[in-house]
């Protein structure tokens, strides 16, 4: 089964090298948040910045007013549990270097190696009690929110930068008490670990005294979604969700949470059969794809089904999750994405709707109707 080489899904794009091991080196951090060119992607309460129809994001030595100061102030409590949110007011997130501009005058270089732009995002939750005060962000509060439907109609570079920043900020601002013994935590690494600061030996605790780490770190939920179509690719299973747009339906591919000690082929299987009663032997990975809604992986999947009489019986009668699932004619389909412009939703039929080229649903669904196209001129 090949994948979709090359192309990158909607926040999918990794335009920034991470540089994980670098996170821990407290000098690295302090100098990356030092040099005038780091690139810093403010957000207020979770919600990012909105400039011109894309992401606000602001050079450190174009803001010597808002976020120099801040800088400032936040670099010597790093690494401490001054830094927690509830105390500082901020959450700041090392995203990576962004490359391929190493010949400019004035890079960002540490270890005369590792070279580029570094990015950071930066959380506010300020209050009269936090170190970071309301009048330390006053210019960033006169900037618009992004909307919903602006990230959506960003480039991708932009929406997988915004996608980084958000999952790791939004997993900070939620987690503030260790899992194993109910301490105060705080961010280390540069924002993308969370240490226990209980240092008293005498108190167990089963995150620091764990063997392989005593950190918590982010959370990824993985989702399995997955097109569901016949072994000739002639038909595809499609599912009515619950949204409605104007007088049309959305139908799309199936999608639910992976569960523990779950495979993503069990999970397709198990989800394909829970809510549309068919059963499917065959499944297979095609694309995955960031989603920050709030902290999702989606796992693409194709299920092929092999007819018999029993197994492409839709019931819908298990756990009642969908409106309705049909059977559709993939050469049908086919003609909808054929027509497409790629603006928005695909329509299909005068009341119904396909997922447009942000959703991975429609790449999986585009995946059928290549497999269709490619057996029907093999014929
Ligand atoms: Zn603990």
């Amino acid at each position: 089964m090949s994948t979709l080489r090359g192309a990158s899904t909607f926040f999918g794009c990794e335009t920034l090298n991470r540089v994980s091991f670098l996170r821990e080196e407290v000098e690295f951090i302090k100098s990356s948040l030092t040099h005038g060119s780091t690139r810093f992607v403010p957000f207020i309460r979770g919600e990012a910045l909105s400039s011109n129809g894309s992401l606000y994001s602001v050079r450190l030595d174009e803001s010597q007013s808002v976020i120099q100061p801040i800088i400032n102030k936040l670099l010597p409590i790093i690494n401490t549990s001054a830094s927690r949110l509830r105390n500082s007011g901020v959450n700041l997130t090392f995203l990576g270097l962004k490359q391929g501009e190493d010949l400019r005058e004035g890079v960002f270089v540490y270890r005369s190696q590792y070279k580029g732009t570094p990015y950071y995002g930066i959380d506010f939750h300020v209050d009269s009690g936090t170190l970071i005060k309301p009048s330390d962000i006053g210019p960033l509060t006169k900037i618009p929110l992004l909307s919903r439907e602006t990230i959506f109609e960003m480039d991708n570079e932009d929406a997988s930068i915004y996608s980084h920043a958000k999952m790791y900020l939004d997993w900070l601002s939620k987690y503030h008490f260790c899992p194993g013994c109910g301490s105060p935590i705080y961010p280390v690494d540069a924002g993308t670990k969370l240490q226990c600061s209980n240092s008293n030996p005498e108190v167990s605790c089963q995150v620091r005294d764990a063997r392989v780490t005593n950190v918590c770190f982010p959370r990824t939920d993985p989702v399995v979604i997955v097109a569901i179509a016949s072994r000739d690719f002639g038909k595809i299973c499609l599912a009515r969700s619950k949204r409605k747009y104007g007088d049309a339906v959305m139908y799309s591919t199936i999608a639910g949470f992976m569960e523990p000690a779950e495979t993503v082929e069990n999970a397709c299987r198990r989800e394909i059969w829970e809510e549309t009663g068919i059963r499917c032997e065959d499944v297979a990975m095609i694309t995955t794809q960031p989603w920050p809604y709030p902290v999702n992986l989606m796992i693409g999947c194709l299920g092929v089904v092999d007819a018999n009489g029993v197994n492409e019986v839709i019931s819908l009668a298990h756990d009642q999750e969908l409106l309705d699932a049909q059977w559709f004619a993939t050469e049908d389909v086919n003609k909808a994405l054929e027509d497409y412009d790629g603006d928005g939703l695909v329509r299909f039929k005068d009341s119904i709707r396909l997922p447009g080229t942000t959703a991975v649903a429609f790449h999986l669904i585009q995946y059928v109707c290549d497999k269709y196209k490619t057996r029907q001129s093999s014929l």
